[in-house]
């Protein structure tokens, strides 16, 4: 029996042929031909002007703060419904985080950041906001939110490449947007992140903090610090191929994704991750509630049968690291927490396999 995963690589093949180009040129160290092409192939599928491609999202993160001048004692917006990777750099910084809860579209509730933002004892100087599981979360209200009250927008688009509104694709709402190309996501190689934007400066000076914050001089001349973040050229060459392919894997997701809705929407306790109106979503993972049904009784059966799920995430808010943390909470993320999991949805599944991973599901619902 094949094991299934929850979302594997998925190579186009055309990958070990563009690191082959980089071992004969021999540049491996330091950036290279590749990095270059590889922002290029994002803005131009954005519509993002400037892009500086970073070894994580998390680093891309971080430097988005750092650029944007978030310190030590300053609050920082994020969603609660989201992964640890989405807030780590607001730690880095010192700053404080203020948790927002989600709405009916499980992303960030748009009334909610507003009472956050009469929470925070000071103004605070950015919402980080991501677009969970691939859909777009109600960003055009959002982005007026934190334009109105002068607050940056950095969007967590790690899962969400290829996912857009109104036909503006996501991450480029924002005042920075960030996407992922870690192992499991929609696109991989096998580690990696990029940092967006339509300002040159930003960008300039993200790449500037991502290289050590090296100063125009000869020799080694150092004003601040920085962080040893870009992406390796080999990795490069890898995400080059895979930005080949998007279009494709952003279909296949959303057809994995129908043919479980078409399966599993008969019962009545089945909801899934809705897509908000006017919008796209690249469905990275296909994602549900269970009304009455245990998810983890779901998860073992599944596991019996290798086949690999996982739970939503566990909110913010929730998390031991954020026990005293502010938070603008409507008991929204705790439920879809205590309710949800996510099914096998990578690219390279068969109709065959999504069938199977539902006669499991079915068999656990009857
Ligand atoms: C994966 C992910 C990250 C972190 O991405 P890395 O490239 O692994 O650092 C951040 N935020 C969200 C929402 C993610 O899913």
């Amino acid at each position: 029996m094949k094991k299934i995963f929850l979302s594997p690589p998925h190579m186009s093949g055309k990958e070990e042929a563009y690191i082959s180009e980089v071992f004969k040129s021999n540049y491996l160290a330091p950036l290279g031909a590749f990095v270059d092409r590889f922002e290029e192939s994002i803005c131009t599928f954005t519509g993002s002007r400037y892009a500086v491609a970073t070894n994580t999202a998390t680093a891309a993160l971080h430097l988005a703060l750092r650029v944007l001048g978030v310190e030590k004692g300053d609050y920082v917006l994020a969603s609660s419904f989201t992964f640890i990777g989405s807030v780590s750099a607001v730690l880095y910084q010192h700053a404080i985080p203020v948790f927002v809860d989600s709405d009916e579209s499980w992303n960030l509730s748009p009334e909610l950041l507003k009472s956050a933002i009469r929470k925070s004892p000071k103004k605070p100087k950015a919402l980080i906001v991501t677009h969970l599981y691939g859909q777009m979360s109600r960003i055009e209200e959002i982005a007026s939110i934190c334009h109105e009250e002068g607050i940056f927008l950095i969007e967590d688009a790690a899962e969400s490449l290829g996912a857009s509104y109104r036909g503006k694709e996501s991450g480029t709402f924002g005042d920075m947007g960030v996407f992922s190309f870690n192992g499991n996501k929609i696109l991989t190689t096998s580690g990696g992140g990029m940092l967006v934007s339509n300002n040159a400066a930003w960008i300039e000076r993200a790449r500037f903090f991502a290289t050590q914050a090296k100063e125009d001089a000869p020799y080694y001349e150092h004003e601040t610090y920085g962080y040893n973040y870009r992406m390796s050229n080999v990795l490069a060459a890898i995400g080059v191929a895979q930005m080949e392919v998007l279009g494709a894997r952003v279909g296949r997701r959303r057809e994995i994704f129908a043919r479980y809705t078409a399966a599993l929407e008969k019962y009545e306790e089945v909801t899934f991750m809705p897509e908000i109106a006017g919008s796209r979503g690249n469905r990275w993972l296909t994602t549900l509630t269970l009304e009455y049904t245990d998810p983890y009784t779901v998860m073992t059966a599944l596991s019996a049968e290798k086949i690999e799920s996982r739970p939503l995430w566990k909110p913010m808010h929730l998390q031991p690291l954020f026990k005293n943390a502010l938070v603008a909470a409507n008991g929204t993320s705790e439920k879809l927490f205590s309710k949800g999991l996510c099914l096998p949805s990578g690219s390279s599944m068969t109709d065959r396999d999504v069938d199977r991973v539902c006669s499991v599901i079915e068999k656990v619902l009857l």
